[in-house]
């Protein structure tokens, strides 16, 4: 297969790099220092185990250079995902399957602003990475990678998960994706925007009964939301969940959190911004998504405006 990836950090380095053991994987990024690293000297992802591996995909900047592809993996920040396709048009053939593994709501329909549904692969991942510097990553969490097709037909997305699963991903191929990447947005929605605020690890969403209540009201609006667009999720279930992966995280410190200390722009428009955009397109008020969305976007204001 001839695979682009599109946004090749550190998710899209560990997806694309493993990918290019036995497929011609093209990595493609803005990121100069980083292309040039992957092309002079290769990708190096450290394992947990403390081993190394090494892996030689191509990288470039120039999507021309690439062509059309048969995949193409969105690994951009959500937020620049359909900026990135559209200057990444040039890989997107009437073939090309695209699947995005990015956090938050609305990645498929960004892509399908685009790219015709049939097309269209959506998923979760639980594998978790950050990156070293130019070429090289740290592979920080293993887990299920869930795949679905935004169309009824899953035969694309089967065609994907065989791909990565012949390179030593753990798939599921399933027509309830969509539920998958709803429960992954509920976490993010509990605890991403109040660890970037109070500049907390994950643990402090369940332990501080104040923020916990925080997470509660956002978490049962997010479902209330998602059932009226025909999921049908238990919002005590839901909140449970959510605070004991906090737990199960404790120490960790949010993707959110990490933007706002590095003075990045943060996913919070496709996380709890996402719920008040879809809240608004079915008549839901969602007055404490809201609030925090707004409040995280005056702190990116204090550094990026
Ligand atoms: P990252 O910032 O490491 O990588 C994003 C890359 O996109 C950067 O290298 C950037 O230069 C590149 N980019 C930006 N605009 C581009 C464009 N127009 N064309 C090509 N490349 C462009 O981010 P990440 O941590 O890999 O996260 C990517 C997505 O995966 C996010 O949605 C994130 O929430 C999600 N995710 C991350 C993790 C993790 O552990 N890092 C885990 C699960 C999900």
């Amino acid at each position: 297969m001839k695979i682009a990836i599109l946004g090749a950090g550190a998710m899209g380095s560990l997806y694309g790099g493993y990918l290019s053991k036995n497929n011609e994987v093209w990595m493609v990024d803005i990121w100069q220092d980083h292309v040039n690293a992957i092309n002079e000297k290769g990708l190096e992802i450290d394992e947990l185990d403390g081993s190394v591996t090494k892996v030689s995909p191509k990288a470039t900047t120039n999507p021309e250079e690439v062509g059309v592809a048969d995949l193409a993996i969105v690994f951009v920040k959500s937020t620049q995902t359909a900026e990135a396709l559209v200057k990444n048009r040039a890989i997107i053939g009437s073939d090309t399957i695209v699947l995005t593994l990015q956090n938050g709501y609305g990645n498929g329909e960004d892509i399908m602003e685009v790219v015709p549904k049939e097309q269209v692969i959506v998923g979760t991942t639980s594998h978790g990475c950050t990156m070293k510097g130019p070429g090289h990553i740290f592979h920080a969490g293993v887990g299920p990678t869930h795949i679905g097709a935004m169309s009824d037909d899953q035969t694309n997305a089967q065609k994907v998960a065989d791909a990565l699963e012949a390179v030593g991903f753990e798939m599921d191929c399933s027509d309830k994706v969509l539920a998958l990447v709803w429960s992954k947005v509920f976490v993010n929605v509990a605890i991403n925007a109040i660890t970037a605020l109070l500049d907390i690890h994950n643990g402090y969403v369940n332990d501080n009964a104040h923020a916990a209540i925080c997470a509660e009201l956002m978490v049962r609006e997010a479902v209330t939301v998602a059932n009226a667009a025909g999921m049908d999720f238990n919002a005590d279930e839901v909140v449970a969940n959510a605070l004991v992966v906090a737990v199960n995280t404790s120490a960790n410190r949010s993707s959110m959190r990490s933007d706002v200390i590095l003075k990045r722009q943060t996913e919070i428009t496709k996380i709890n911004g996402a719920v008040v955009k879809k809240g608004k397109e079915l008549g839901i008020a969602t007055p404490y998504n809201e609030l925090i969305t707004q409040l995280i976007l005056a702190k990116e204001d204090t550094y990026l405006a």
